[in-house]
């Protein structure tokens, strides 16, 4: 096939064979969300680009490196949203929402896009579920979103494979300290650091905390650390939290190291992690992001949220073998009709099926056929039932009913007798 007529490298087709899954954790989601009273939002995919080059943040891979951004008919320049956080805080801002300290729970999914490496567990086209609180200040709502993630992963059956890291970033003049004690630091073995932590080191220093780099790396094991520059506030927020999460039963590691991609972090950040999906092992991440709002325009309103990443999720419930079995259930049953009579009989005997029983799974055959292909089609559907119909049973008013997963014989049942029938083996 000619490329122009591919699909984008690193965006993906989900085919009926895995939209199951998807549907079964979006909706696993929704409910859970639900119950703990946050309320879905909808937001545009494309924005302008400053939106997400002053929320983000310059100097961060996603602004700098991974961003689809274009100009539109009108030589404005707009991207393809690369995270959910940025749209929400405008979405909340333009619409007066957390005007008065109103406090919204708030929660989003589908696809983000960056120009990223593609391989297992990272596209370009990817999706997220996010959620996100304003005008909770406090370490409470930060255990909320851990606790409600833990009850995901227990849903799911998977919290034997995932664990959760978490650090606290600190006040953004704690990070100011800390940010020029570790340049200072590192300054002075500049020449020994992988080339992105060099250019980070003007750019993005605390990012360099995360490089892949093991000579970076083992340089690390002797500089400052953020935990020491914390400001007493954020320590206290932070000792509110772990009390939460002990109380609660949650296990977490702290790691120092953790300091999210994204600029605009502060306080609470927390990942979960998995280490059965090699590299790409973060399913979700998150934190407090106090300044975001007044950075946007707004009245300082503190902010906290996460995302989690489905394909990754999506990834490790095939590897865990978790996908429930019951996503892929068969029709009950499949009607086949022999000339034209029969056929316009199905069609008017099928909607009253499907009027008498909303959770019916029932197929009709379409595009005629002899008998045995007929039958045959029925077979390979994976229906319970074929339902019979010809010149004989419309004259009866009756059906045959062939049972295909067993040898049973057939039987001849009523019309009327029919949702009955079919409603014990809905049962
Ligand atoms: P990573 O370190 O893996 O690049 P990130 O810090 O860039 O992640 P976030 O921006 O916090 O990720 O996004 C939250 C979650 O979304 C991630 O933990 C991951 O599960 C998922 N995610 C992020 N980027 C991708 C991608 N390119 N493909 C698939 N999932 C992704
Ligand atoms: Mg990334």
């Amino acid at each position: 096939m000619s490329k122009s007529l591919q699909a984008i490298r690193g965006m993906n087709d989900i085919l009926p064979a895995q939209t199951p899954v998807w549907r079964y954790l979006e909706t696993t989601f929704a409910q859970l969300l639900d119950s703990y009273g946050y309320s879905e939002i909808r937001l545009p995919i494309l924005e302008f680009t400053d939106l997400f080059a002053r929320g983000i943040g310059e100097g961060t891979d996603v602004v700098d490196k991974e961003m689809y951004t274009f100009l539109d008919r009108n030589e404005e320049s707009l991207t393809l949203r690369p995270e959910g956080t940025a749209g929400c805080v405008r979405a909340v801002l333009e619409h007066g929402m957390t005007g008065g300290g109103q406090v919204q729970k708030l929660w989003y999914a589908g696809p983000m896009f960056r120009y990223e490496k593609p391989q297992k567990g990272r596209y370009r086209q990817f999706h997220q579920i996010g959620v996100e609180v304003f005008n909770q200040p406090g370490p409470d709502i930060d255990a909320e979103l851990i606790v409600l993630t833990a009850r995901l992963w227990k849903k799911l059956g998977m919290s034997d494979a995932v664990t959760l890291q978490l650090n606290s970033l600190g006040s953004s003049e704690a990070r100011a300290t800390y940010r020029d004690a570790l340049v200072s630091y590192l300054q002075q073995h500049f020449d020994q650091l992988d080339e992105d932590s060099q250019r980070r080191l003007t750019t993005n220093p605390l990012r360099i905390l995360d490089s892949k780099n093991d000579q970076t790396q083992s340089l690390l094991a002797d500089a400052p650390t953020l935990h020491d520059y914390l400001d007493d506030e954020s320590r206290a927020h932070f000792d509110g939290l772990k009390r939460r999460l002990d109380a609660a039963g949650i296990a977490f590691e702290i790691n120092p190291k953790l300091v999210r991609g994204l600029d605009y972090y502060g306080r609470t950040v927390f990942e979960w992690v998995t280490d059965k999906l090699g590299s790409q092992g973060t399913v979700c991440a998150g934190g407090r992001y106090d300044g975001l709002v007044s950075q946007f325009g707004g009245k300082p309103t503190p902010g906290v949220g996460f995302a989690m990443g489905i394909e990754r999720l999506v990834l490790l419930m095939e590897t865990l073998e978790l996908v429930p079995e019951e996503l892929n259930l068969p029709a009950h049953a499949f009607i086949c009709a022999f000339g034209e009579a029969a056929e316009l009989a199905a069609l008017g005997l099928a909607e009253r099926l499907r009027d008498a029983l909303p959770g019916l799974r029932l197929l009709v055959n379409a595009g005629g056929g002899s008998f045995k292909s007929q039958f045959k089609k029925a077979d390979k559907s994976g229906a319970l039932f074929a339902l019979i119909l010809g010149d004989d049973e419309l004259a009866g008013r009756v059906v045959g009913c062939k049972p295909l997963r067993d040898d049973s014989e057939q039987q001849s049942i009523a019309w009327d007798a029919l949702p009955e029938r079919l409603a014990a083996c809905l049962a």
